[in-house]
């Protein structure tokens, strides 16, 4: 499961300019500032690979495109554009339906959707929202709970209400199977073997 090399292949403007391989892929997906460039730099650990933008509001912009990113040779990380950013204008929400649902529902070497969700706030309805698109459509996804340094009680390691309230909620829409989560901190490095075994099984399922 380890990542011994990462090439940046391209930014896509629209889902039929991606990449025409069949090389499989996980689309990394949330909220803009919820720690996605930091996951990826985490995942990669190369300071280089996704920048990690301090201002909402660069992210967001940077994030428009569709990026893919080869490791290994193998397989892809793809950086999709963050969603809801509190200051964005509807345009730009709208952008994102037309553009990455249109993803979603045709990119068939997509084998999982990591829908990250920031573990230091209480569920949010635009996550929410997303999770129950994402399962009405059966595309396969993974929670990534994120910050989870941030978390109530102890060192993060055991899900606290935020998370707790989050499956809760979640749970009606999944009642056949929910899907899998794991626990992250880009800062204490919390969850990254897990989530690279778990990608790895995904792969050679
Ligand atoms: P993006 O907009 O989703 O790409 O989010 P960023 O990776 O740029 O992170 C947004 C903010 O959250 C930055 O200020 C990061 O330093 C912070 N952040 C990201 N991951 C973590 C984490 O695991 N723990 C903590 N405490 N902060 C984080």
């Amino acid at each position: 499961a380890k990542i011994k090399e990462v090439d940046f292949v391209k930014s896509s403007n629209r889902p039929k300019d991606c990449p025409k391989d069949d090389r499989p892929e996980f689309a990394m997906l949330g909220r803009s500032n919820v720690g996605k460039s930091s996951l990826i730099n985490f995942l990669v650990r190369k300071k280089d690979v996704a920048l990690t933008s301090k201002k909402p509001g660069l992210t967001f912009m940077k994030t428009q495109l569709i990026n893919h990113f080869l490791v290994n040779k193998s397989w892809y990380i793809v950086d999709l554009p963050g969603y809801g950013f509190a200051n964005a204008p509807d345009s730009a929400r709208m952008d994102w339906s037309s553009f990455t649902k249109g993803y979603f529902l045709n990119r068939e070497s997509l084998v999982s959707v990591l829908l990250l969700i920031d573990a230091s706030v209480p569920p949010q309805k635009i996550d929410l929202d997303c999770a129950n698109w994402l399962g009405r459509n059966n595309i396969p996804m993974t929670f990534v709970f994120t910050k989870c340094d941030k978390m109530k009680g102890g060192k993060g390691r055991r899900p606290d209400e935020n998370i707790r309230n989050f499956q809760e909620l979640i749970a009606e829409s999944f009642r056949q199977q929910h899907p899998p989560w794991i626990m992250t901190s880009s800062v204490t490095g919390l969850g990254r073997d897990e989530l690279l075994l778990h990608m790895s099984q995904l792969r050679n399922y």
